[in-house]
């Protein structure tokens, strides 16, 4: 399995990230994508790599709820690494629009957005986007910027049947994660409605652990979880499951 979405950089993990790791590749997760948020997180996330080749890759991007007065300097800071070394980078990441915690700021969210969106397109990279709040001038992001070249992965899906036929439509894949197996979420009938074909496995630790883990710590051997679930839900096997996902991943990021 791919974990396609994890912040295993986070200080949430400081005291055991071997362990954590350990516990992941026991279950069968052989990648870990590292999505950036900040500056901080990069050089967590760098480190991070050096001591787990075999099992992690990263991405780089400024996460919308980090864009602040001097977004514009760090856009240019990450060009420069982008140019310099393209393939450190297996996705355009954290990236997208959140209008949860700050409306004020949609004008620079978007902007911020659309400059990052050029590397997806220069360096032939997918995205990893996050949308809160924002489905309705995400879409029209992606509208605009509707191509052959430009592909990704809508991370932590929880949009309608119809935006997910949308952006099935444009080429692009849903992150599935734990808020599939919250039992007030919907999303479970979006997927059997779609099936498979456009799904990649995300955990997004160490936020929105899986049930039975619900309200714990996420990582990334709850995959398992996860995996296990939409087997039981939609019918398939748990190999299925895995497979197809793995597939869906390696096609989606070039692996
Ligand atoms: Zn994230």
């Amino acid at each position: 399995m791919i974990d396609t979405h994890t912040h295993l950089d986070s200080t949430k993990f400081s005291d055991d990230i071997d362990e954590v790791i350990k516990r992941a590749v026991s279950v069968g997760v052989k990648k870990m994508y590292l999505p950036n948020v900040d500056d901080n997180s990069l050089v967590r996330m760098r480190n991070l790599q050096k001591r787990y080749p075999n099992y992690i890759e990263l991405m780089l991007g400024l996460h919308p709820c980090d864009i602040n007065s001097d977004w514009e300097k760090v856009i240019d800071r990450y060009d420069k690494i982008w140019k310099k070394n393209p393939s450190a980078f297996v996705a355009v990441g954290e990236i997208g629009l959140d209008l949860y915690w700050d409306k004020s700021n949609i004008d620079k969210q978007i902007l911020a957005l659309n400059r990052q969106l050029n590397w997806c397109l220069e360096y032939d990279k997918p995205f990893s986007m996050h949308v809160r709040d924002a489905w309705e001038p995400m879409m029209k992001v992606l509208r605009d910027r509707k191509s052959s070249q430009l592909r990704g992965v809508l991370h932590c899906f929880t949009g309608s049947l119809e935006i997910a036929n949308e952006l099935i439509d444009m080429g692009h894949y849903l992150g599935i994660g734990g808020v599939t197996t919250f039992k007030n979420s919907n999303l479970i009938k979006v997927i059997s409605e779609i099936g498979l074909s456009h799904i990649v496995l995300e955990t997004d630790s160490p936020y929105l652990a899986p049930v039975p883990h619900r309200g714990k710590r996420n990582e990334s051997s709850y995959l398992f979880d996860i995996a296990l679930y939409l087997s039981r839900v939609l019918g398939h096997t748990i190999e299925h499951i895995k497979q197809v996902t793995s597939e869906n991943a390696n096609h989606i990021f070039k692996k």
